[in-house]
């Protein structure tokens, strides 16, 4: 069992030690009396220590997208991103998880819910490289009936497999969207995921169109047809969720929806800006942040997200109180990690050791009068300098290792991808 002693760090406007036993945070007081032998010290002067990020929304193996077809519209961009897709096969994905792996530990990220294909390959890599992977093996059967088995088939091996992935890793049932599943396997989704405990992760009113269409075939909205199919519960993470009316917001409440806001990829893709935060919030709906992937955001720093959500809610509610810092936090850490039955996400003892230290010997953390605030309005991710998932370190000093390998294998997989 690993012990790290972080000596003299600052959390929030104290200095503590804090003892990782195990995968445990044991200990935060002000200064700890004994150590233990043989623990690996690390110096936490001038770091400032926060919860890893739980990324709530992302297709990991997508980095390998990054930057492909740009200025275009979500339909536009789907028919062409699913080109390249079509060409991906399990090395692809390896790489273009190990990649997104890279980018989520140099930018703060512990945690990630994915959604994407070949699951087993983005698993391997997940388990590599030290952090958390939730992976929803996904359903999209373009409302054609004869895919269906097959779908499930998988999802069912899936399952299977997923009994010998290491504790870092958690198998998930992903439905594409209402627009792109039918019915019928939604629901034998849902019941799956009720059967075997699992998280059910789904694009809900993404686009405005998305909800024209399902009025015009089912009369209703996207929610509410999936309440009338009867498989909403606490187990549905929903992504998006940017085209809600008050009603839904009460089936999203009534249920224990949780809603994934992914402000980059929504404003990008021009998809929507005004996201309900507040009237979400007030009705209880858990709401956490995500990237989406790197095809329509580009990076999947959860840092810039965060700037990003709260300038926007400030902006077009005309209201400078609007997603408050200390929310802004929970939604990007704990309320991602509580989604998932994740015990962590805060920095408490007995808490999973999932932290992350940031260097403030910089301009941006000067002066320091709200620790929250430097990181997530001055700063950018560069300051990250240390990970820790489950106890152990995952980066050090910004050195996370085989760094080289991972670029340059990604790189001669996009040469695959784009030139042949
Ligand atoms: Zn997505």
């Amino acid at each position: 069992m690993s012990t790290i002693y972080i000596k003299g760090v600052t959390l929030g406007k104290e200095i503590k030690d804090i003892l990782i036993e195990g995968n445990k945070i044991a200990a935060i007081e002000d200064k700890l009396d004994s150590i233990p032998d043989n623990c690996r010290t690390i110096d936490g002067t001038s770091k400032a220590v926060f919860p890893g990020f739980v990324n709530m929304h992302t297709h990991s193996a997508m980095t390998l997208t990054r930057g492909y077809k740009e200025d275009t519209s979500l339909q536009e961009w789907l028919q062409e991103i699913w080109k390249v897709e079509a060409k991906m096969d399990e090395e692809a994905i390896y790489w273009g998880t190990k990649l997104a792996c890279l980018e989520m530990i140099k930018t703060g990220t512990t945690s990630f819910y994915d959604q994407y294909w070949m699951i087993d390959s983005a698993v391997k890599a997940v388990e590599e490289m030290g952090i958390r992977g939730w992976h929803a093996c996904v359903a999209l059967n373009l409302k054609d009936e004869s895919r269906s088995q097959a779908i499930k088939e998988e999802i069912i091996a899936a399952y299977e497999r997923s009994q010998k992935w290491n504790e870092r890793c958690r198998m998930s049932v992903g439905v594409h969207a209402p627009y792109t599943v039918s019915d019928e396997l939604i629901q034998w989704c849902s019941s799956f995921a009720r059967e075997k405990g699992l998280t059910v992760h789904i694009h809900m009113s993404e686009t405005e169109q998305e909800n024209i269409d399902s009025q015009n075939l089912n009369g209703c909205s996207p929610f509410e047809h999936l309440e009338r199919l009867g498989v909403l519960g606490p187990e549905v993470i929903a992504a998006h969720c940017v085209w809600l009316s008050e009603n839904d917001i009460n089936i999203m409440a009534k249920y224990g929806v949780t809603a994934v806001h992914n402000i980059n990829s929504n404003l990008k893709l021009a998809s929507g800006s005004r996201f309900l935060y507040n009237e979400l919030r007030d009705k209880g709906v858990r709401v956490c942040l995500g990237t989406d992937g790197c095809g329509s955001s580009n990076n999947l720093d959860m840092r810039e997200t965060m700037k990003t959500a709260a300038l926007l809610q400030k902006g077009w509610r005309r209201d400078p109180s609007a997603f408050k810092l200390q929310e802004l936090m929970q939604a990007a850490t704990a309320s991602g990690a509580e989604a998932l039955g994740l015990d962590a996400g805060e920095l408490a003892v007995g808490k999973l050791a999932d932290l992350i230290l940031v260097d403030t010997d910089n301009y941006a953390f000067v002066p320091q009068l709200d620790l929250v605030s430097n990181f997530v309005y001055s700063a950018n991710s560069s300051c990250v300098d240390t990970v820790i998932c489950n106890g152990e370190i995952v980066m050090e000093n910004r050195v996370v290792p085989d760094e080289k390998e991972i670029l340059e294998n990604a790189r001669r997989i996009c040469n695959k991808l784009y030139n042949n």
